[in-house]
């Protein structure tokens, strides 16, 4: 192990693929005033909706199992501990919560992930709440130059042997931006899924690849795609025009959409997850919308303020 890279020189030299100085600006740090908002609408307005329609979904089909698999915690973006969203998870009727924190060159490392799912799993370990606790996964949302890519691995990856491997793999990722075409093939002798983040979404940076670019380059490595996404207001059907595995999410940053948008599979045929996708029998279910055209003018605002 050599010496602690120099963080503001990678930044510097990727500032032209991704501006890191909005990271830093003050709309982005005064999200933490949206928070109160966000934690009351959630508390009053969402949360008895959203489990009331997870009940009902379970309760036609009691085999479906029910999950979120894309949130971000404070070990990146997100305002809230991973403690408080599994705690929520499971208190929505939630079966499984992947918690995709972000790995961005001189930004969100390895570690921080590592950090993660030591947490998390600690917390699922000495789980003391009246409900049951959630199911978790090791995941991690990669920026790539092509766009966001979700990747997540099997339960057995949370146990310290195995995070080793993985820091290993994916720690020059703190230091450069990865193609999606060589990142991906990394998670594959782990076992791990790899998932295409709010396609077609544009940004200033690489955010969104688009469906052309799957299509000619990914079919074939790629194992699913987020065919619906209730942090970014769209619903799709990307997954049969390609062929993968189809997954809803919410992109959660404030604990408030989680649940919102969700992947479901049968769980008489799959025992997780990782084998669900693989084998393209996930489905993406809009389980509340009540709150997009907040969400609309929110981001437009955001957007506006940010460009
Ligand atoms: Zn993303
Ligand atoms: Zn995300």
């Amino acid at each position: 192990m050599g010496k602690k890279p120099d963080y503001k020189l990678i930044k510097e030299r990727y500032s032209n693929i991704f501006p890191y100085s909005k990271l830093d600006s003050p709309i982005f740090k005064n999200r933490q005033i949206a928070k109160p908002m966000t934690d009351s609408i959630g508390r009053f307005f969402l949360d008895s909706r959203i489990s009331k329609n997870i009940a009902k979904l379970k309760s036609n089909q009691p085999s479906l199992i029910i999950g979120e698999t894309h949130c971000h915690s404070t070990f990146s973006d997100g305002l809230h501990s991973v403690e408080d969203i599994l705690e929520r998870a499971s208190r929505l009727g939630l079966d499984y919560v992947v918690i995709t924190d972000h790995i961005l060159p001189g930004k969100y490392l390895t570690e921080s992930i590592i950090n993660s799912w030591k947490k998390q799993a600690s917390y699922i370990n000495e789980w003391d709440h009246a409900n049951d606790p959630v199911k978790i996964y090791p995941a991690f949302e990669l920026s790539a130059l092509e766009g966001h890519l979700i990747l997540i691995l099997d339960p057995e990856y949370f146990s310290s042997e195995k995070i080793t491997d993985i820091s290993l793999q994916f720690s020059e990722f703190d230091y450069q931006f990865p193609s999606m075409l060589d990142a991906i093939p990394l998670i594959k002798p782990f076992g791990g899924i790899s998932i295409v983040a709010h396609p077609n979404q544009n940004r200033s940076y690489p955010f969104g690849a688009s469906i052309q670019w799957v299509k000619e380059n990914l079919i074939g490595l790629i194992d699913g795609i987020e065919d619906i996404s209730s942090g970014h207001g769209y619903q799709e059907n990307y997954s049969s025009q390609l062929g993968i595995a189809s997954t809803g999410s919410s992109d959660d940053h404030f604990n408030l959409l989680m649940g919102t948008a969700i992947t479901a599979y049968n769980g008489n045929t799959h025992n997780n997850l990782i084998t669900a996708i693989k084998a393209k029998e996930t489905k993406a279910i809009t389980v509340d919308s009540s709150i997009q055209v907040l969400l609309k003018l929110m981001r437009q605002a955001h957007n506006l303020a940010m460009s």
